[in-house]
């Protein structure tokens, strides 16, 4: 790969886009995860039903994005390490395109498959 600046140049604003959209996205949506109020019984069981659901789904899909948004995080300290971009088992370096499909790749195809075995 290249050398540490132009790791940086190329992937810092892509990781940061992604997190600041993440991060919006869940400040965007936090009231859909609020809990259901106890008092909506003027809208009746099925739309209390229908409201939990909504609820219980955007709670998975916030905790997915927390998820990704430590990975983010995670890869910025890695960046500003200098070892993004380098396998955490290996030392080798990430082929571009396992981090274009993932920016927050810590491992190189090998060392992932073997970690799946
Ligand atoms: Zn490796």
């Amino acid at each position: 790969m290249t050398d540490k600046t132009d790791i940086e140049a190329r992937w810092r604003p892509r990781l940061e886009a992604e997190l600041e959209e993440l991060l919006a996205s869940s400040h965007a949506t936090s009231a859909e995860r609020a809990p259901v109020g106890l008092d909506q019984q003027s809208v009746g069981r099925l739309a209390r039903m229908d409201a939990m659901q909504i609820q219980a789904m955007a709670q998975a899909s916030e905790r997915r994005r927390q998820a990704r948004i430590v990975a983010l995080r995670k890869a910025l300290e890695r960046l500003a390490g200098g070892e993004y971009g380098y396998c955490e088992a290996c030392g080798e370096a990430i082929p571009e395109g396992r981090l274009e499909v993932d920016a927050t790749a810590r491992f190189c195809v090998a060392c992932a498959q073997g970690k799946e075995r």
